[in-house]
């Protein structure tokens, strides 16, 4: 899970402070000791962590506070304030539009994850009804196009190179070409990277960004860098046009937050965040809803994101339409466990949702859920139609409780857990209806 350790510190201390009897400066001191701690830990930057931190106690001024007013949401919020001003690059990411042909250099230095990035955004779109291709314009590293190639089959995404071509302009070109004529609407041209910055790199991005004209130039950086990421996202950015980064590696590295905000530092904004190697370990990065799940708020708009992930795609309109209309039956429970069990990991799904925080479904956890949703929904496996389609669980009553619980052998105290479990989730879901859904065949958030 994303910045686990980070968000797990954050709100232990917000919630330490809400478990006090009296919010007095004390109190409100040891909690921001612990989030500045957690948050320099992270890396992030000293001053901007004193910064927050003093504007944090400007705000929160417990003596003038009217009494009678929730001081502790006052406070949650100024601490939600103070990390959305950290991460905002103060400029929206620039939109690509589906349907209109779109060409996105992919620029970085080598081992950044580059070329695992590309393939992982051009999957993402095509979950999400765009039609990607990738271009390996990177003649230097052996192997590369060994490694898009194989990444580009597995994805079922159409791709471009060459093994003899050692011009990456020419092939860039072509390749751009050869796609727009296929009329793909989003052409990803992986560059070159080096083990360092280096003129002769610069020099070759500028030339392939000449020939390719690329609508968005997207750059990839390794998360462990921390905030030396300032430095290198402003050389990147002053050699080409920048319009986004996309940060990779957060899923292992404690110094995830210093990376982030020292981007944002640079006015660059970040569109995705990469949580491990695998295709869909990819997420979307929106400040505002990514603070929220850091402070276990959860993260409504990233919900919809994800459901767009794990649920099959003529699937999707369907389900957005009845959680948007406040309709969460027992059946709809069953088919998310069916897949969430089937796509996996559940930790990135859960900790999506309000009042889950990155301590309630920790890493590791993942196999005691699974065990757990089989266990529902073979009890669900001996409920009716009619059980299963209503929104209102009055109609199990007690006889009907205790023949589910005989008819899937299990015991009445687990049926009754997961009734229980079903009302905490509509009552989760309920704040969905009258979401804005995507419309059917524009899936797309990006
Ligand atoms: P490139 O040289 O920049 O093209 O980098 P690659 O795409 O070859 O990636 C370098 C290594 O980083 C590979 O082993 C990738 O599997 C790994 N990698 C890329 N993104 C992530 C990520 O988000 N998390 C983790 N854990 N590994 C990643």
């Amino acid at each position: 899970m994303v910045l686990a350790q980070l968000g797990g510190s954050i709100s232990r201390a917000l919630q330490q402070m809400s478990n006090a009897t009296i919010i007095d400066e004390k109190v409100l001191n040891e909690c921001l000791n612990e989030i500045t701690r957690a948050l320099l830990q992270a890396d992030v930057q000293f001053k901007l962590v004193r910064d927050m931190s003093t504007n944090i106690k400007k705000i929160v001024n417990l003596e003038d506070l009217a009494a009678g007013h929730n001081k502790r949401r006052i406070i949650q919020q100024a601490v939600y304030n103070e990390l959305c001003k950290i991460l905002d690059p103060g400029k929206p990411a620039y939109t690509l539009k589906k349907g209109k042909p779109s060409v996105v250099m992919f620029v970085g230095l080598q081992g950044a994850g580059k070329t695992t990035t590309c393939t992982k955004y051009a999957y993402h779109h095509q979950k999400r009804g765009w039609k990607p291709a990738l271009v390996c314009a990177d003649t230097f590293r052996a192997g590369a196009f060994d490694q898009l190639k194989q990444n580009a089959t597995k994805a079922k995404i159409p791709f471009y190179g060459s093994y003899t071509e050692s011009d990456p302009v020419k092939i860039a070109v072509d390749g751009v070409e050869t796609f727009k004529k296929e009329n793909c609407d989003l052409i990803i041209v992986d560059t070159s990277g080096r083990h360092k910055q280096e003129a002769a790199l610069f020099e070759e991005m500028r030339q392939v960004s000449e020939a390719t004209k690329p609508d968005l130039v997207i750059f990839v950086m390794d998360s462990s860098i921390g905030q030396a990421a300032f430095d290198q996202a402003q050389a990147f950015r002053q050699s080409v046009a920048v319009g986004a980064v996309i940060v990779t590696k957060m899923d292992g590295h404690a110094k995830g937050g210093g990376a982030l905000s020292a981007v944002a530092a640079t006015k660059s904004p970040v569109i995705f965040i990469g949580t491990g190697e695998h295709m869909d370990e990819f997420e979307v990065f929106d400040v505002k809803p990514f603070v929220s799940r850091l402070l276990g708020m959860g993260d409504l708009s990233g919900l919809v994101n994800k459901i767009q992930d794990v649920v099959p795609m003529d699937q999707q309109p369907e389900l957005l339409q009845k959680l948007s209309e406040g309709h969460f039956t027992l059946r709809i429970m069953y088919e998310q466990f069916q897949n969430m069990l089937k796509m996996g990991p559940l930790g990135q799904v859960f900790s999506m949702l309000p009042g889950f925080s990155a301590e309630m479904m920790p890493q590791g956890r993942e196999k005691e859920s699974q065990a757990k949703f089989k266990r529902y929904m073979t009890m669900m496996d001996s409920m009716t139609d009619e059980e299963l389609d209503s929104t209102n669980p009055k109609i199990l009553t007690e006889s009907r409780i205790m023949r589910i619980a005989r008819g899937s052998g299990r015991l009445v105290h687990e049926v009754m857990e997961m009734l229980e479990e079903y009302k905490r989730l509509a009552k989760i879901f309920s704040k969905m209806k009258g979401l804005k859904i995507p419309k059917k065949g524009d899936m797309s958030s990006l």
